[in-house]
């Protein structure tokens, strides 16, 4: 039996169903849980919600006995020197896919150090399923198909005390300003308790619906890891659209780790063509486009970090498909604002928009008017963001160019039908 192991946390940041820590707890005397604040990566928007998640993470391994560790810099070279300091022989770590995780896991295995991946990030391994052909799905149906037909992985049990040998914890950071929603497993556990209680049940019918906001907005927790996607998908079972849901995001973490370059190639190379239009590309992200639909969606996330999913295919669409430009420009500047961000969800999910991605029908265009007469009949969603157009009656809202006068206060649009 190892006296020491580590356990190398990044986007797991939960105790509950954490395979690693489970089986490190097993196999060694002596535990270190440690995160390593990488000096690489820019945390944006994300910082004062991970900071958060650090603090809950922390409070959760005090109460077992131990303490996260945390060190600031290259990842690599501050756990080989906790290594160094404890006698760790091992570093237990959850598999990730970006072409940055697996950089990290190569430059850890030219170590003198074990190194064991543990599952725990995706429902299913993304290297679990293949199809008859090819390396990975490039369509997500039959994904799902195969998804669901195979058995997940148990639960992994929650440690009840940690043995810890002695190290300096070290500061988590404080934050230059609070997340728009409250980071950590504790408070994830309390919002998921809650929406699986109230609100499941009217997922299947409501979550395209833009000012009902029915959706779970849970993906912050599982882009930190607060909660695990696999216990997620087994309390939610009783929905199968929202476990769908779910598997979108195994099925991009699959395409993300074949494709390792996701965030700037086209997957689907040849559309190509952009338009250039600084000034187009500046309405869209400021939600300053004339366009309501697209305006509400954009200001969304200028004001809470988060957009609904049918806005975010909404404003998608509408860059790339009506004012053709780059999905690069778009994706970017989600990524610099979401709590949610990722490399598979983000950068898969705009490329699909794109018509660069895994659409099988990669031409259809998402009319912004049509689409918002169907998913914000009323306009509620428009009016909620967009406080020019509060008091504009529903029948000009959401084509303000076709009003008898112009609207006062509202820009005039890039764009119209
Ligand atoms: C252009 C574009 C960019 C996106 N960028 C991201 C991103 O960076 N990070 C991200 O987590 N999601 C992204 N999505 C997917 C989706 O919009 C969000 O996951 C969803 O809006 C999160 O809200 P929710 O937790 O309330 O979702 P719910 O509807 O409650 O769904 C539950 C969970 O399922 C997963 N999920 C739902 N839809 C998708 C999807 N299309 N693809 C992958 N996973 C999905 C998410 O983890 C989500 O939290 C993007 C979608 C588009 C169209």
């Amino acid at each position: 039996m190892p006296d020491t192991i580590i356990v190398l946390f990044n986007r797991d940041l939960r105790i509950t169903d954490h395979p690693a820590l489970h089986q490190a707890c097993q196999d060694a005397r002596q535990v270190v849980p440690l995160f390593v604040i990488d000096s690489v990566i820019r945390p944006r928007a994300r910082a004062g919600f991970l900071i958060e998640c650090l603090t809950d993470l922390r409070e959760s391994l005090r109460e077992r006995g131990a303490d996260l560790v945390v060190r600031r810099g290259d990842v690599v070279a501050e756990t080989m020197r906790i290594a160094a300091e404890t006698g760790a022989t091992a570093i237990y770590t959850s598999r990730d896919v970006s072409a940055f995780a697996r950089r990290r896991e190569e430059r850890f295995r030219r170590e003198r150090i074990e190194l064991r991946t543990f599952p725990g990030i995706t429902i299913v391994p993304p290297d679990q399923l293949k199809p008859a052909t090819g390396t990975h799905y490039k369509v997500f149906t039959p994904y799902f198909r195969a998804w669901s037909d195979i058995q997940w992985r148990p639960i992994a049990e929650t440690p009840a005390t940690i043995a810890m040998p002695e190290v300096k914890a070290g500061d988590i950071p404080t934050a230059r300003r609070r997340p728009h929603l409250p980071g950590g497993e504790r408070e994830v556990r309390r919002r998921l308790d809650l929406w699986l209680r109230h609100c499941l049940r009217d997922y299947a019918e409501g979550h395209d619906d833009l000012a009902g906001d029915h959706t779970s907005r849970l993906s912050p927790y599982l882009r930190f890891g607060c909660v695990s996607p696999l216990e997620l998908a087994v309390r939610a079972g009783a929905s199968e659209e929202f476990v769908r849901q779910l598997c979108w995001r195994d099925f991009y973490a699959q395409v993300a780790l074949a494709f390792p370059n996701l965030p700037r190639d086209d997957y689907r190379p040849g559309r190509g063509g952009w338009h250039q239009d600084k000034e187009a590309e500046d309405a869209w992200r400021e939600g300053m486009t004339g366009v309501p639909i697209v305006d509400a969606g954009m200001r969304q996330l200028l004001a809470e970090n988060w957009m609904h999913n049918r806005a975010r295919m909404i404003v998608a669409s509408f860059l790339t498909k009506t004012l053709r430009l780059d999905w690069r420009v778009g994706a970017e500047h989600f990524e610099e604002l979401l709590l949610d961000a990722d490399i598979p969800n983000n950068y898969g999910n705009w490329q699909w928009v794109a018509g660069t991605g895994n659409d099988t029908r990669p031409n259809r265009v998402l009319n912004p008017v049509r689409q918002a007469k169907r998913f914000d009949k009323d306009g509620e969603y428009i009016r909620r963001y967009v406080p020019e157009l509060e008091h504009v009656p529903t029948a000009t809202l959401h084509e303000p160019w076709r009003a008898p006068s112009p609207i006062l206060g509202y820009t005039s649009p890039i764009w119209r039908s």
